[in-house]
């Protein structure tokens, strides 16, 4: 599962390193911290952006028996990977409304639905039922989920349609803030509504609900960001390890005089003998544009021979631009590896700089890297 090998003129291509050991660790991590229940994973979107397949197969080689998908498209995948026979359960989180009318993909690729509003309920139910379902209570987020007080009815159309909730499901607004009480809020709204459903397993934590310390987690936890190195505790510590490394090798150098500027637009300008690095990726690699170092804004850094540096100028579409004056290893040259993404600079890091959040650089990463997985066995 390792990346296509280079083609000779390529080397300018960034290397895209995903640890599937760190992976694998950090779901042992989760499972251990939440002590008593089961840790499912969250391989939604291509595993945050780091493969599905590769991912699925690492967690499961690490004791992961329950996967949670966006899509029935995705669920196939997963299912693909892990094969049929083993016990593994894939939930389909938006797998409700418009499924329902290609009843199949379920049954061909073993996947369960979470139902979210009581017409997705009555349609599982009048197409057979199938498999078991997960029922998904709305507390607090307004986005899926039946509100609490509509449980009766949910049970009803369920019988009716002749299949059970083996589990129900909640989803935390803001369990990245410990202190918000909305926490407590949606706790006690979740403990309430499960009063209604006896004997069914429960599942509100997703990566940082597993570190609230009123350690909600039920029968069942839903990590996904931390699996794949994201910090759950913002402004602590991070205690994942990172699974991503992007290094890209230095595809020109050159040196500029103070008052020349830099990139598009000319945003910024040198303001002493200027050694400047130029590497290939961009924004079309995912890279955030709004790492532009310009007059008034830090921008993006990457570490450069141990030294850390800032972006100058525009973030390219195919380019970034590097200021490496205090680089003073005489090591520097061409093909001198440029590291974006390690354990020196985080996703949360790059998509704090950027003004985003580590879940949207981790699942914009690009398709152009040279991808290489190391750690599995
Ligand atoms: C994405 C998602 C998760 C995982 O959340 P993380 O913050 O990535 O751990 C869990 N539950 C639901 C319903 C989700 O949509």
């Amino acid at each position: 599962m390792s990346g296509e090998p280079a083609m000779s003129g390529d080397g300018a291509r960034a290397e895209l390193t995903i640890d599937l050991g760190a992976l694998a660790d950090n779901w042992r991590k989760l499972a251990e911290t939440a002590v008593g229940a089961e840790c499912a994973a969250v391989v939604k979107a291509d595993a945050y952006g780091v493969g599905a397949e590769p991912a699925v197969r690492a967690l499961a080689r690490a004791g992961c028996r329950t996967f949670f998908v966006a899509h029935t498209s995705e669920g196939a995948r997963a299912r693909a990977a892990l094969g049929a026979g083993e016990g593994f359960r894939i939930f389909v989180l938006n797998g409700g409304a418009l499924d329902a009318a290609a009843p199949s993909a379920y049954a061909e690729h073993g996947l369960r639905p979470v139902l979210g509003s009581l017409a997705e309920i009555e349609a599982w139910g009048a197409r057979g039922g199938g498999s078991a379902a997960a029922l998904h209570i709305d507390t607090g987020m307004n986005r899926l989920g039946i509100s609490s007080g509509d449980i009766d009815r949910a049970l009803a159309l369920a019988a009716t349609g002749g299949f059970r909730f083996e589990l129900a499901m909640s989803h935390f607004v803001s369990s990245e803030e410990p202190a918000d009480p909305l926490n407590d809020r949606q706790i006690d709204a979740f403990r309430k509504a499960l009063e209604k459903l006896p004997g069914v397993a429960a599942s509100l934590a997703n990566s940082s609900g597993v570190f609230l310390p009123q350690k909600p987690f039920f029968d069942l936890v839903r990590p996904g960001y931390a699996l794949y190195g994201g910090n759950p505790l913002p402004g602590q510590p991070n205690p994942m390890r990172p699974v991503v490394r992007l290094v890209a090798p230095i595809i020109q150098l050159r040196d500029i005089a103070p008052g020349a500027t830099v990139g598009y637009n000319g945003q910024w300008t040198a303001k002493r003998p200027t050694r400047l690095a130029t590497i290939g990726v961009g924004y079309a690699d995912g890279f955030p544009r709004n790492l532009m170092a310009t007059e008034s804004r830090a921008g993006g850094e990457a570490m450069v021979l141990s030294q850390r540096c800032r972006f100058a100028g525009r973030v390219s579409m195919d380019l970034i631009v590097i200021d490496v004056t205090d680089v003073r290893d005489t090591a520097l040259a061409l093909g001198t590896p440029v590291e974006l993404l390690s354990e020196n600079i985080g996703v949360d890091d790059v998509g704090a700089r950027a003004g985003t959040i580590g879940y949207e650089v981790l699942t914009s990463l690009g398709r152009r890297y040279r991808r290489r997985y190391i750690g599995g066995v």
